[in-house]
């Protein structure tokens, strides 16, 4: 059962002028893609080979020795999870049950923004911000290079990749800029509440 990059849930030219249709080629086409072709390639012949993307990631994610599958697969999951946060025309403020959380758990939407910015922003170096709920309660978290809520337990709401890759060729070195304009074009709040469940 080998893993399989999915394809893209919008046109690849339907996120500009935030993103441009060059970004995505590079990375749903090259980089993401680089992942599958990887962990593939590390799991062939293996008794990881028969498991899910999910099974792969929670059986290695203990085991220094094989980091680059916990690596590639989870890059792998982190990839598909961001294209589904985001869409055409997203961003804005939420509606439905995730508005009502996010109210309840930071004080204001405004202020969640601010949480979420600033774990983007702050992120030293490759990585990703989150939205997560862990113990009945939303939390905003940062991890480095492909590391995955997944492997801790947490369950993933929203994500952000703060990678250069995914925003150098739009915003060159303006992170906190891609931030915003992620939080007001580019959410795809009907996934995060369905991730809420
Ligand atoms: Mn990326």
């Amino acid at each position: 059962m080998a893993i399989t990059l999915p394809s893209l849930p919008f046109a690849q030219d339907a996120l500009e002028p935030v993103i441009s249709a060059k970004t995505l080629e590079f990375h749903h086409g090259k980089h993401h893609n680089a992942y599958v072709t990887n962990l593939n390639n590390l799991i062939q012949g293996t008794e990881l080979a028969d498991k899910n993307l999910e099974e792969i990631i929670l059986a290695v994610a203990k085991d220094a020795s094989k980091a680059g599958v916990f690596n590639n697969a989870a890059q792998v999951w982190n990839h598909t999870f961001y294209w589904n946060c985001i869409k055409p025309s997203g961003g804005g403020i939420p509606t439905g049950k995730i508005a009502e959380r996010i109210n309840q758990d930071f004080g204001s939407f405004d202020k969640f923004v601010e949480e979420f910015k600033a774990a983007g922003a702050t992120q030293f170096g490759s990585g990703w911000a989150w939205l997560i709920e862990e113990g009945g309660k939303l939390k905003i978290v940062k991890t480095a290079n492909a590391d995955t809520p997944l492997a801790h337990g947490q369950k993933a709401l929203l994500t952000v990749d703060v990678w250069e890759h995914a925003y150098y060729l739009d915003f060159q070195n303006r992170r906190p800029d891609y931030l915003t304009e992620f939080i007001a074009k580019l959410v795809n709040w009907d996934f995060v509440n369905q991730n809420l469940g």
